[in-house]
């Protein structure tokens, strides 16, 4: 007997609660196995991903039913974590919607523990639109002891004939006494019954892979021991309620037959047409283009100040010929796009967003996109040719029916989210979702945790599974495995794409609450490729630290950002002697040790030169990158062929070199890049493409055997070539960096000291190029030092930051940086203003003072003391006399001490605890005495130390032998030690569960002593 299967779960449910490791998939293709005939999105507190449903169900000839498995309490606003199970379905499009609603409105306000809905949602949905069911076990029948006043009988008022009460055939002894329990609400009600599967699997083997899934993540439900979760055939079900003896073979019936309702609903219809959001609705297509070329019109009278009046014409007309590919792509409402955008754009700037001058992708080969404030690169006057139907074409828009995509690249996207939704609504802009899948290693882990492996046996095999995929004992655990691979088992907000709707997103789409309490994010239940394939519009707005430096160096030193083209002017010697010299930590694109490598050896010396730089570091250049970073002569010996690629050192480099040379040989700009796409796939009619090349090129040199040659080299360079607009931005933004670095270096450290304040191995590279520019940081120094690192011109230095200490911050800094004018006679003056005007407490008086913030009255061990006495008998709350009488007490104390520093171990051993590094050096101390700061026992004992003489660190392994005597570790962290004798060793590591030799050595402690144990300070 056929029936619906409407309740289930899939790997979707896991972002509410770990539940299950199927998908979508695996129940359609169960379904057309039964000879069913629907496919439901239900899933704890959401619908998953209603677009793959949708496109599963029409694939497998199903009907696409929507439901989701509320969370239900009386209301929502009240903490209550009793939640109770509520099943739902739509009955036609508009329940889906209101359902979408409602649960939006869980998640934005009903969210405790879980998103839950009440009393007043459930019955502002229209009864006529919805299907209510009792659900599982967790119904607030089986809950609450109030169930049938106040919930069976005001449902059974509102949604009449539209709620039911639903069996479930688990043999398990609770669901069996539920059951009894539903009986008698039918006998008294007259409810009739609908059958459930609460399927979390497919068959009944698949319980243990979801118990193992479980069990990995460290998740037991004991309570649901002996529940049967498949999706089974009638007949297995008739057997199952057999069993459970509760209801009459006829009860049952009724209860399958009654899942029919479900054909009776409306066939829901969701269409990927383009859904561009527009903000001129009521204008008409016409009155939109118009809108737009007014306001390009406007800008050009800006934008011609700065170009020479003789070129002003061609300016006119590329922008007529991009103008043009926007009314001709009408039909998809192009035009919209750019009026949106250019209001969300300004809006942003307004707010005091920052957007990068240059761009990512194509966009800056559109001009209209420079026009709109989209880009500052001025793609006509480039110094590398750039095509406007890269970005955007006619037959790409209107044949594969996409939007134009353009990546703004902010220093902070806030202000641009704030300008989309004040523009579009606050229901029509949020981030999309990003659910996180379970890769190959992660199964891998988890089933080992699962089937309880030890941690340290599997580790090792865990980073390496490709070389354990044979082993006798390991290959069949990975294969066991493999099942986890790709269930979805966390949720994150896209890290910066966001959808844009002009109808509210919660009844379209639906929003889910992502994130803990302290970092909430609203998203659509919508993926990036889902939108791409749904033809959402999705605004990518990216977060990039390198427009975040020069915004926040060119605001120290006072200066608006330039444009481009005052840029490009002010490019000089200096800049480019920083790529020559290495000097690139922090600056696009070179900043990592290999690229600076790589960009010494060719010493850039233009725009053109580094954006080439950019393209040719990629990987799939790199059997000519040497040739090019030597700077070898090249050439193909097709004279007409180099010219066009003179851009680029006569590499084919860039796709646009490509696109040039179809040019050349006569195809329409507008094909182009089309073409290219289709010879990298080898897709099309590629003999007539490789046909109409050689007759055009031909036509043009007359040599048919360099024709030949140049479309093999066009055929091979496709794999590799590089968006040039997309190097030329990329270029720049290393620019922009470098031209600041050059010429205002203490103000463009003073700004990456601060972004990349907790950031070590940032820290440590920014440390590295100050002697370059003679540039020293200052250690914190009371009435020199503020909340953040400061530059202080005249000696050319940099005071290092307070709120980058441990236990300060901002306020206090500031505070004490208000007492910097004040004349003191001695430190006790000094500690009674702090007591009086700051908020600065007893442990942040301490560290300043250990760190000697206060050295200009004395030495900190002394001071020290001073401070422990001062807590001791001076209060703010006494009276004056006494106040007066205790200081005089405190400078009595004074004269009788002598002026000392902390021991060297003691003072070091704070530092690395407060700093992250330590500061101090005793060059006088002999070279083999170290501190040890921290031991790692997880394998063979390893050391770091620090060396007194010079200040660094050095890890040293030592073995278990030496470590442990009689039973006791020898070394403690804080230990004062001397270096008697080391040896170099081969480093080693496991491989097919052998420790083998690496050719790498590392240092060993073969003698060692301790000089002095750690003492509490
Ligand atoms: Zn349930
Ligand atoms: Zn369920």
């Amino acid at each position: 007997m056929r029936y619906n299967c409407y309740h289930k779960h899939t790997h979707y449910s896991n972002i509410i609660t770990p539940d299950s490791i199927v998908k979508p998939i695996d129940y359609a293709k169960r379904a057309i196995e039964l000879g069913h005939t629907s496919l439901c999105t239900t899933e704890h507190g959401y619908a998953g991903n209603i677009f793959e449903y949708y496109d599963i169900a029409k694939e497998y000839n199903l009907k696409f039913v929507f439901g989701i498995e509320y969370y239900y309490v009386n209301d929502r606003f009240e903490k209550d974590k009793s939640n109770s199970h509520l099943m739902i379905l739509a009955k036609n499009k508009n329940g889906m919607k209101q359902m979408l609603k409602i649960m939006s409105e869980a998640n934005k306000t009903g969210f405790y523990y879980k998103p839950r809905i009440d009393k007043q949602l459930l019955f502002s949905l229209d009864p006529r639109d919805v299907v209510v069911t009792s659900t599982c076990v967790i119904s607030y029948i089986n809950k609450h002891d109030d169930y049938e006043e106040n919930f069976v009988k005001p449902i059974v008022d509102y949604f009449g004939g539209n709620f039911y009460l639903e069996i479930h055939d688990n043999t398990h002894p609770m669901q069996v006494e539920y059951n009894k329990k539903i009986l008698e609400l039918h006998k008294k009600y007259h409810i009739p019954f609908i059958h459930a599967t609460d399927s979390h699997y497919i068959y009944p083997e698949q319980d243990k892979d979801r118990t193992e899934f479980l069990n990995g993540k460290n998740i037991y439900y004991p309570e649901e021991e002996g529940f049967i979760l498949d999706y089974p055939d009638s007949d297995a079900i008739f057997e199952r309620y057999e069993k459970q003896g509760v209801f009459t073979k006829e009860q049952v019936k009724s209860a399958l037959k009654n899942t029919w309702i479900i054909d009776d609903f409306e066939d829901i219809h969701m269409d990927k047409e383009v859904k561009m959001p527009s903000i001129y609705s009521s204008l008409s297509i016409e009155e939109k283009h118009k809108k737009l070329r007014n306001i390009l019109n406007e800008q050009w009278k800006k934008e011609r100040e700065e170009v020479p009046k003789k070129l002003h014409k061609k300016y006119i007309d590329e922008t007529k010929f991009e103008l043009d590919i926007i009314e001709k792509t009408s039909e998809v409402s192009t035009v919209d796009y750019f009026l949106l955008n250019y209001e969300i754009i300004k809006r942003g700037k307004e707010k005091g967003g920052i957007l990068t001058r240059t761009g990512r992708g194509s966009a800056p080969s559109f001009y209209i996109n420079k026009l709109l404030g989209f880009t500052e690169i001025d793609r006509i006057g480039s110094p590398i040719p750039l095509y406007p139907t890269r970005f955007m074409s006619v037959s790409r828009i209107l044949e594969s029916r996409s939007l134009p995509d353009i990546d703004f690249n902010t220093a902070d996207p806030a202000p641009f989210i704030e300008a989309s939704k004040e523009i579009l609504g606050e229901d029509n802009v949020y981030y999309m979702t990003a659910f996180g899948t379970m890769q190959a290693s992660e199964a891998f882990r988890n089933y080992c945790r699962a089937i309880n492996l030890k941690m340290d046996e599997y580790n090792e095999i865990g980073k390496n599974l490709d070389y354990y995929k044979n082993d006798s004992k390991w290959g069949s655990i990975i294969k066991e495995s493999e099942k986890f691979i790709g269930v979805i088992d966390s949720v994150s907000p896209h890290p910066c794409a966001f959808l844009l709707l002009d109808k509210p997103i919660s009844e379209e789409v639906g929003v889910i609450r992502v994130g803990n309490d302290k970092n909430v994010t609203y998203c659509a239940v919508i993926d990036s490729g889902t939108s791409d394939k749904w033809k959402f519009l999705k605004n990518d707005l990216l977060t990039v630290t390198v427009w975040d430096i020069i915004d926040k160096t060119f605001k120290l030193i006072g200066k608006p950002i330039p444009n481009i083209r005052q840029l490009d002017k002010l490019l000089d010697e200096k800049v480019w002697k920083l790529y020559e010299d290495g000097i690139t930590a922090t600056l696009n694109q070179v900043g990592q040790e290999a690229t600076s490598n790589m960009v010494t050896k060719y010493k850039p010396q233009s725009v053109s030169e580094l954006s080439a730089f950019v393209a040719a570091i990629r990987p799939g250049f790199a059997s000519m990158l040497q040739t090019f970073l030597n700077r070898e002569s090249f050439s193909y010996g097709i004279p007409e062929f180099d010219e066009l690629l003179k851009s680029s050192d006569n590499f084919c480099l860039y796709q646009e070199n490509a696109m040039a040379t179809l040019i050349y040989a006569g195809f329409p700009e507008d094909e182009t890049y089309d073409i290219l796409k289709q010879i990298a796939k080898k897709k099309g009619d590629m003999q007539k493409i490789k046909d109409r090349f050689i007759t055009g090129f031909v036509a043009k040199t007359g040599s048919e055997k360099n024709a030949y040659k140049v479309y093999q080299i066009l055929e091979d360079s496709v794999r590799y070539s590089f968006n040039s607009s997309h190097s030329l931005s990329v270029a720049y933004d290393s620019l922009y960096g470098a031209f600041l670095k050059a010429n205002y270096p203490l103000e463009y450290f003073t700004t990456v000291l601060n972004i990349y304040e907790g950031n070590t191995d940032m820290t440590a590279k920014i440390h590295h190029e100050l002697p370059y520019f003679g540039i020293k940081i200052l250690p914190i120094k009371f009435r020199m030092s503020q909340a953040h690192y400061t530059p202080d011109k005249q000696s050319n230095s940099i005071y290092k930051g307070l709120a980058s200490i441990k236990y300060l911050n901002v306020q206090v800094a500031e505070e004490l940086y208000t007492l910097k004018d004040n004349p003191y006679i001695d430190f006790v003056e000094v500690m009674v203003d702090i007591e009086h005007n700051t908020s600065c407490n007893a442990r942040q008086m301490e560290i300043l003072i250990k760190l000697n913030f206060f050295e200009e009255f004395g030495k900190n061990r002394t001071l020290h003391l001073i401070y422990e006495k001062f807590k001791e008998r001076y209060k703010k709350t006494h009276k004056e006399k006494t106040r007066l009488e205790r200081i005089a007490e405190i400078r009595e104390f004074v004269s009788s001490l002598s002026d000392e520093s902390l021991p060297p171990q003691d003072q070091v051993f704070f530092e690395k605890d407060v700093l992250g590094y330590v500061e101090s050096k005793y060059p006088m101390l002999d070279d083999a005495y170290a501190l040890i700061l921290d031991i790692d026992k997880k394998y063979t004992p390893k050391l770091t130390v620090y060396k007194f003489k010079d200040g660094t660190e050095k890890v040293f392994k030592i073995s278990k032998k030496e470590f442990i005597k009689d039973g006791e570790e020898q070394l403690i962290i804080g230990d004062v030690i001397k270096v008697l004798k080391t040896d170099m060793k081969p480093r080693k590591k496991l491989v097919d569960g052998k420790w083998i030799d690496l050719e790498e050595t590392e240092e060993w402690l073969a003698g060692v002593s301790v000089v002095k144990r750690k003492n509490n300070i």
